[in-house]
């Protein structure tokens, strides 16, 4: 890199900038991050709600939801791999009718009615909130 170049240049310092920047440098590029705010990751990436998507609400064959599916994936690895503390608790998506439509996706197990109650009778709960 000269004084005036560099290879890369990435702007936001959210969690989609530094994951480029990662990428970029593990491959031997020289790169820069440029962040508006005092320091990174502090704008959206900080306030999301700690859930690792599955994709299951994207049309089946959208960019997204193979994105999703796939990054999912690579998410337990990487946590598993590097050892960041995570639970997968697995996410039950309830029909209020017996005449819903299932969600159709290769990610998803149908749940049986049996754990289903055991699910239910498994919940430690004391209150809730509905709306
Ligand atoms: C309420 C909420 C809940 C969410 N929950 C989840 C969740 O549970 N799981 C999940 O996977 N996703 C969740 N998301 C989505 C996820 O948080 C975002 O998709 C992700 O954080 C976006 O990252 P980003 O790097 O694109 O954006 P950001 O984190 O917003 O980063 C962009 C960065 O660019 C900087 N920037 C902007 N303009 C400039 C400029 N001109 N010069 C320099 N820097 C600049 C900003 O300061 C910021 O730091 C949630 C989102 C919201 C809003």
């Amino acid at each position: 890199m000269s004084s005036n170049f560099v290879d890369v240049l990435v702007i936001g310092g959210g969690v989609i900038g530094l994951a480029i920047a990662k990428n970029f440098a593990a491959k031997g590029h020289e790169v820069i991050v440029l962040e508006k705010e005092n320091t990174f990751g502090s704008v959206t990436s900080s306030r999301n709600s700690g859930v690792i998507h599955a994709g299951v609400y994207y049309d089946k064959d959208s960019m997204k939801a193979k994105f999703c599916a796939d990054g999912n994936r690579r998410m337990y690895e990487y946590c598993q791999k590097f050892n960041v503390p995570h639970i997968n608790t697995g996410k039950f998506i309830v029909a209020t009718s017996s005449n819903g439509n299932l969600l159709s996706t290769t990610s998803l197990q149908v749940a049986n009615e049996d754990s289903i109650v055991d699910f239910a009778s498994s919940l430690d709960c004391r209150n809730a909130s509905f709306s």
